[in-house]
């Protein structure tokens, strides 16, 4: 098995605030949610992502849900002494982990990061871009995660996107999402974010593409067998 990593800041302003995930049998990408002036956090949505892939690796043995709230609820006792966790705006992710275990691959997504799973009889694509979850300072909100599990035998390849990196497809329709496999086998992910930030650029005023961020972070995850 073979996996490929790419990620670019939106802007060369601010820090990117999505990470990204390669352990020994977990991949996972995290995407912060850019942050309110007030959230009652004195740390910030890239600590708070930091912490939590952190947790994670940490938890990485068991199921990725189980994994992802006991994560959540460990990050969240780093800050509960300093910081207001029941504020709405508290430092929150959206966030696709992938397990590999005993011949069985597991996903996770929660918010609206993407995982494509290419299963050689069809293309499973998983997120959730309607409700706006995501996961913050409450275990509670994992239960909303979509989860589920492929044979690994039957996996061909997999790819975790950030929606910064996930709108060359769902938003500039670049590629479908099987060409967009394709030409991370033969290129790399970091080919998807460069051709994507080519299209930005020539549409820097979002025009054509109608969007909130004129380039947004983004990050893929990349693995083949
Ligand atoms: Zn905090």
């Amino acid at each position: 098995m073979r996996t490929q990593m790419a990620t670019e800041a939106g802007r060369t302003t601010a820090p990117s605030e999505d990470r990204a995930l390669v352990g020994p049998n977990l991949l996972a990408v995290l995407d912060g949610v850019t942050a309110k002036p007030e959230n009652g956090c004195e740390h910030g949505v890239g600590w708070f992502a930091d912490q939590l892939a952190a947790e994670i690796l940490r938890v990485a043995h068991l199921a990725p849900a189980e994994a992802l709230a006991k994560a959540v609820e460990q990050a969240a006792e780093l800050h509960a002494g300093t910081c207001d966790l029941d504020h709405p705006d508290s430092p929150s992710v959206a966030i696709a982990v992938v397990q590999i275990k005993d011949d069985v691959l597991r996903y996770l997504v929660l918010g609206d990061a993407t995982v494509v799973v290419d299963t050689r009889q069809e293309l499973r694509v998983v997120s959730d871009t309607k409700t706006q979850r995501t996961a913050g300072a409450k275990a509670a909100d994992v239960e909303h995660a979509l989860t589920g599990e492929i044979a690994l035998q039957d996996v061909r390849r997999v790819a975790l996107l950030s929606d910064g990196a996930a709108r060359a497809v769902d938003l500039f329709n670049l590629f479908d999402w099987r060409q967009a496999l394709e030409l991370m086998a033969a290129n790399g992910p970091d080919d998807l974010i460069r051709k994507m930030r080519a299209v930005e650029k020539e549409d820097a005023k979002a025009v054509d593409w109608p969007r909130q961020k004129i380039s947004d972070d983004a990050t893929v995850v990349y693995l083949d067998r």
